[in-house]
């Protein structure tokens, strides 16, 4: 059975020219990049030519990326290296988070840090009037992502650093949503930390980036050798580096004919299910959301149960997050834009990307609504 992959805000599969960039640094340049020979050399040249690749696609300047073990660390990396730095002990977030930052957080809540997590209204965008209200004379960080993974809506990131900056507090904004799919400027934008993963724009796992902008002082949380200027030790890995430097190099080069090819895709699987499936929602920003997401709510019958049957005809898809799937609460971002329990349970959420074609969506729509009347006729609460 032929796969039908809509699932890229999980991750995506890596495009087969970063396969070929990586493949010789597993094989004939295995070398530490820290040596003292002309292959290390060589290969610590090529590492940089990473990091610079990496730091255009966000308009950074090289020595302003911190290579990491993905998007989580990097958001670690920012949170929990600020409060280990500083020694205010507030920090505010908003309740949409990803994990990575909403359970760092609680983590510091045990340690005796205060977190605030600020209100969403129900496109699930942060009111910058609300962060403003917020901020303490003890607050030393504020983390609000810059496009959500589930609903995909794209938060003022600007707006909220500006605030956040009159107050004299630090900004980081999770940008691995966003990084790869829309442009991504960190002067643009003015924030002072900005995490990024390889894996959401078509580069390999397990690697990913922070970018900490000139003069902002961290805390490391890996200690050990001097790699990446003293932030970050541990021997490189360097062919998922530059993976990522081909991947960034590729989304650079790319971007707008993706979104042009993908966006119709989306907004076509968007308008012909609300078509041809009554009683459906459709969640997050109607207009300032990721292009290629789409996250709906079927009344009356359970994500979960759709998933099992749309994976029975090999249509892969989330009904979440890829962290809350396995758990039986339904996801904290569509409760936090007040989908009701019972609402939010029947959650989808369909992410395209660059391997997607008008055949793909026209599976789903074939398929779907077979799904959803199915479940529906076994559902006590449809009538
Ligand atoms: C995927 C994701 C992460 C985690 O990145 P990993 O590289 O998988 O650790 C963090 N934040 C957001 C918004 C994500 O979508």
């Amino acid at each position: 059975m032929r796969e039908v992959y809509l699932d890229y805000n999980a991750t995506t599969p890596v495009d087969p020219e970063v396969v070929k960039a990586m493949l010789p640094y597993l094989e004939e340049y295995f070398h530490n990049p820290s040596s003292l020979y002309s292959g290390s050399s060589k290969v610590r040249a090529d590492l940089e030519t990473s990091r610079k690749k990496v730091a255009e696609l966000i308009n950074a300047d090289p020595e302003e990326i911190v290579f990491t073990s993905g998007g989580s660390e990097a958001d670690n990396l920012a949170i929990k290296g600020v409060a280990f730095q500083l020694s205010g002990k507030h920090i505010i977030t908003s309740s949409i988070e990803h994990h990575a930052v909403l359970h760092a957080c609680k983590f510091l809540e045990k340690l005796g840090y205060e977190i605030t997590y600020l209100p969403v209204d129900r496109h699930g965008v942060v009111d910058p009037d609300d962060l403003k209200k917020a901020i303490r004379e003890d607050t030393i960080l504020v983390s609000i992502m810059l496009a959500n993974n589930e609903i995909g809506t794209i938060e003022p990131v600007k707006e909220l650093s500006k605030v956040a900056h009159e107050h004299g507090v630090l900004f980081h904004t999770d940008a691995v949503q966003a990084v790869g799919k829309i442009p991504v400027d960190v002067k643009d934008l003015d924030v002072d930390l900005l995490s990024m993963s390889a894996h959401k724009f078509y580069g390999p796992k397990g690697v990913g980036a922070l970018y900490i902008r000139k003069g902002v002082k961290l805390s490391p949380l890996i200690h050990g050798g001097s790699q990446e200027r003293n932030r970050r030790a541990g021997t490189e890995n360097v062919a998922g580096i530059v993976g990522m430097g081909k991947a960034a190099e590729i989304a650079q080069k790319d971007m707008y004919e993706e979104e042009r090819k993908v966006k119709p895709l989306r907004d076509r699987l968007q308008s012909e299910l609300i078509a041809r499936i009554p009683e459906i929602i459709v969640n997050g920003h109607p207009e300032n959301r990721l292009y290629n997401t789409l996250n709906i709510c079927v009344k009356y019958i359970e994500g979960e149960s759709m998933l099992a049957l749309l994976d029975s005809y090999g249509i892969s898809a989330s009904s979440g997050s890829a962290c809350t799937s396995s758990s039986l609460e339904p996801s904290h971002v569509l409760l936090a834009i007040g989908i009701p329990h019972e609402i939010a349970h029947g959650s989808l959420r369909f992410s395209l990307g660059r391997y997607n074609s008008s055949r793909d969506v026209e599976t789903v729509l074939e398929v779907l609504p077979v799904v959803v009347e199915k479940l529906r006729k076994l559902s006590p609460y449809w009538s």
